[in-house]
């Protein structure tokens, strides 16, 4: 082992790597080189056990129960909220609703935002949202007429503050952006977005999605109204995602979907909602995964983070030096506030190609668009390879990603 490929101290890959079980298995003969958890990241043990203990051990529907499961499967629930809530920084649990997904959260906000729009109101989004953080607001626009404005992106990757200032008005209602770009890794200064969003009076929502992984969150710091993030790419399960919402926030908007466990009473002549968060969290929850994601995230912050930042960003630098080397490779996003996720193109070869050709070296890279149409756009390409860094990957995996994008390169060209 190199200089480079040493552990930091404090975090251990190689030790880390043992309680991913997926990690030990082949693909096409080859040991799994997993390079797409910026999609969805592999589960350590602690997860799988947590799910697979509430379906087998304390079962049942949530809320409302008089019996002992119904009971303990509740206590899990709503623990697992609390350890969500903490791990954010939120002040209280019930800032906190869980939905299936961020695209669900996000489409919650859209939604119940949105029913207090009228035509000609403005949101303000950038270049680099994920289609999840764009059709919603898409939605709006052509159901009411909302105005969608865009925050520019630089060359380099960022988001050009000073355009960004420039796109608000009078009518600017509502500002959702990105902390962390699925496709460039750039890490955006949310605190900074906010500031300027808040004075001029709008509330801002952050997609962190990818932040909430690869960087330490505090909504307070971030000075946020709303945060979204998802559980499989936690290291957690799918099916589950996260709103945070401040404040009395949750109070004054309107309810997004109708149903079972959001309401305090119904008649023939109406509704009582629940309180917030009840109020957003229509119909059975996914119980067995809020509970899994609590436990995903008491496992990782049982870790240290810190330690497991810098073993990101030295493997981001070894994979971002070793496609330094291919004069036909471009990369997406090279701004100084990057993380573990890079997106290139090669002359001459397509995104796709690549990523197949990769595949039969066991390397699991992800090619396309990456539900980020307007950001290709904005590059003048059609789909990247993406390539992106979890704390399970080592400075091997990255050697073994350069040397299958060698070989990729020398059928293709
Ligand atoms: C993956 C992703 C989403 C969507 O998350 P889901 O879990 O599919 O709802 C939204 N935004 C970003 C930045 C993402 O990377």
């Amino acid at each position: 082992m190199n200089a480079l490929s040493k552990p930091q101290a404090g975090f251990d890959p190689y030790a880390a790597r043992e309680q991913f079980p997926i990690l030990k298995r082949d693909v096409n003969g080859k040991p799994l080189i997993y390079l797409d958890s910026a999609a969805s990241a592999q589960k350590p043990e602690a997860v799988i056990e947590a799910v697979a203990d509430v379906w087998r051990g304390s079962y049942a529907n949530v809320h409302r129960g008089l019996h002992t499961l119904a009971n303990e499967a509740t206590a899990a629930f709503e623990n697992a909220r609390a350890t969500i809530g903490r791990f954010i920084g939120a002040e209280r649990s019930e800032e906190i609703v869980l939905t299936k997904g961020a695209t669900d959260a996000i489409n919650l906000v859209a939604s119940s935002i949105g029913q207090t729009l009228e035509e000609g109101d403005e949101v303000i989004l950038s270049q680099m949202e994920h289609h999840s953080n764009i059709v919603p607001w898409h939605f709006l626009r052509e159901r009411k007429g909302v105005v969608i404005k865009w925050a520019p992106v630089t060359e380099d990757g960022r988001i050009d503050l000073e355009a960004y200032e420039a796109l608000f008005s009078v009518r600017t209602r509502f500002v959702s952006l990105v902390h962390m770009s699925n496709v460039l890794g750039t890490l955006n200064p949310a605190t900074r977005l906010a500031e300027i969003a808040h004075a001029h009076g709008v509330p801002i929502m952050f997609d962190g999605t990818q932040s909430a992984v690869h960087s330490h969150i505090d909504v307070a710091e971030l000075g946020c109204d709303f945060f979204a993030f998802t559980g499989h790419k936690l290291y957690g399960p799918n099916g589950v995602g996260v709103l945070y919402a401040a404040g009395d926030w949750l109070n004054r908007l309107a309810p997004y979907q109708g149903g079972g466990e959001m309401i305090a009473e119904v008649s023939e002549d109406g509704v009582v909602y629940a309180d917030a968060p009840h109020k957003f969290e229509a119909g059975t929850p996914a119980i067995a995964e809020v509970i899994g994601l609590g436990a995903a995230i008491e496992w990782l912050t049982a870790q240290d983070r810190v330690a497991i930042h810098a073993h990101e960003l030295s493997l981001l630098d070894r994979m971002m030096a070793g496609l330094d080397e291919f004069d036909d490779v471009r990369v997406l996003g090279t701004a100084q506030e990057k993380g573990g996720i890079v997106s290139f193109v090669m002359e001459n070869a397509h995104a796709h190609d690549l990523a197949q050709l990769m595949d039969k070296y066991g390397v699991a890279v992800r090619a396309g668009h990456h539900c980020a149409h307007p950001l290709m756009k904005r590059y003048g390409v059609t789909a990247t390879v993406r390539a992106s860094i979890a704390l399970y990957n080592t400075a091997e995996d990255v050697d073994a990603f350069l040397e299958a994008l060698k070989k990729a390169r020398s059928f293709l060209i």
